[in-house]
């Protein structure tokens, strides 16, 4: 925000609003604690049964009515919901542009979560062809047996888009950037594409667009902004941060907040409070700290691993040499609108054949796992400390090499999060591991 410039509803920036939530929130009376304190009752005392069935009238019943707004909820059960879980809500709400969150044990808790709301026997999906492991076997292995029918398209092209929909298509589900390979996905391209289809069908048949936001988090990209209906996010990364905790998110319109509630009341998926409260208390108020500076390490990192004489290609959407460099500046931007490409970086080594690439990756791979300090080999990712992983023989390793290439995997692809530590002492470790293939 420009110093000076004035303010709508005398609004403070959205990096602030991470730190402090709602000044006064209704969720908790804790005005005389700097810190949140975190709750640790399943469930609530009740001061009689007219109290208690208000409450069940209450639950996941949002209402305009101006009494029960100004109150303070009738908490009846933790899965149902509570003021840590609520608060962290509210906030992950505001720093996705979206209306409502609703929150999740998981990451795949999340996913499972919205699609579960958005679907039903009969429908399709249409999702990009690469996706989380996870969420391509849930897709895979599971949704055919309620007949949920699965559509894989690549949706870096809209044209593949608009021949993949067809009248059965309720959810279009992709992540951008895609992980492993760094390619993205046009958001604002693609939800141009279902409001176009969205026009012929009617309210109920109406497809949405759903993005896994997990990679760029919301700091680096905001998916509603562009056109998107729902977010979601593994909360055990990027957002986490220090990987304490597992848990995951939704973010959507306003009316989906109550749907999301009932669906995780019945399906089971409530985060703890206890994990909710490192999310809350140390996860969220660091993010902007934590990415700006991890991306200024990634662009450092990117550059000099082009410069590796070992290196055969480096994707990273902050480099030039990205592919959909473009795209990336459309849209991936911090709040404040400057170009933000995240903390992520794939790249290859040179080998003249896929098996040969794929054993030097291991090489280098193995080489840090034993030598590095500031490099750990881990899946995961958004961590303070460095972490790399080998797609072609770990996440991704069921595919064979072939299908992989066919799939843009290359099977000597190394995925680097980038961490807190000195930029400096990564490159010295990365380094000495590439210098292995001498
Ligand atoms: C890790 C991850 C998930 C799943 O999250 P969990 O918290 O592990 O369940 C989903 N999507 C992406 C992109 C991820 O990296």
């Amino acid at each position: 925000m420009k110093r000076g410039k004035k303010r709508r509803n005398n609004s403070y920036s959205v990096e602030t609003t991470l730190i402090y939530g709602r000044a006064k929130t209704p969720h908790w009376d804790y005005s005389h604690h700097l810190v949140p304190p975190i709750t640790s009752s399943c469930t609530y005392r009740l001061d009689s049964a007219q109290r208690g069935a208000q409450g069940f009238v209450e639950f996941a019943h949002t209402t305009d009515e101006v009494a029960v707004k100004a109150r303070a909820p009738i908490y009846i059960y933790d899965r149902l919901g509570d003021p840590t879980k609520d608060m962290l809500e509210e906030t992950l709400a505001r720093a996705e542009s979206g209306a409502a969150s609703v929150t999740f044990t998981t990451g795949m808790a999340a996913v499972s979560g919205i699609l579960g709301c958005l679907t039903a026997t009969g429908d399709e999906i249409v999702a990009h062809r690469m996706l989380y492991g996870c969420t391509y076997s849930l897709l895979t292995n599971w949704y055919p047996r309620y007949r949920i029918g699965v559509k894989f398209a690549n949706l870096t092209s809209l044209d593949h888009l608009r021949h993949s929909i067809s009248r059965r298509t309720r959810v279009v589900y992709f992540e951008s950037p895609v992980n492993p390979t760094m390619q993205l996905i046009d958001i604002r391209g693609v939800c141009d594409v279902v409001a176009v289809e969205n026009r012929k069908r009617s309210a109920e048949s109406r497809i949405y667009v759903v993005i896994d936001n997990t990679f760029a988090t919301p700091f680096c990209q905001r998916p509603i902004e562009l056109g998107a209906d729902f977010v979601l996010h593994s909360l055990t990364k990027n957002i986490g941060g220090f990987g304490t905790d597992m848990g995951g998110a939704v973010i959507g319109p306003a009316w989906s907040r109550d749907r999301l509630l009932l669906y995780r009341k019945d399906f089971g998926g409530a985060l703890a409070a206890k994990s909710a409260w490192p999310l809350l208390v140390y996860g969220l108020p660091t993010l902007s700290l934590r990415t700006r500076h991890q991306e200024r390490s990634a662009i450092e990192i990117a550059r000099f691993l082009e410069s590796e004489e070992h290196v055969d290609s480096v994707t990273y959407p902050g480099l030039t040499s990205h592919p959909q460099y473009e795209v990336a500046k459309r849209q991936m931007l911090d709040y404040d609108g400057n170009f933000a490409p995240g903390i992520m970086i794939h790249f290859t080594v040179k080998g003249r054949t896929p098996k040969e690439r794929r054993a030097r990756g291991e090489r280098v791979i193995n080489y840090l796992a034993k030598n590095a300090y500031t490099v750990t080999l881990a899946v995961s990712l958004g961590n303070i400390r460095t972490l790399v992983e080998h797609p072609g023989s770990m996440t991704h390793a069921a595919i064979p090499p072939e299908e992989q290439v066919k799939k843009g995997i290359d099977p000597g692809g190394i995925r680097l999060s980038v961490g807190l530590e000195r930029v400096d002492d990564i490159i010295h470790d990365l380094h000495r591991a590439l210098g292995q293939l001498r």
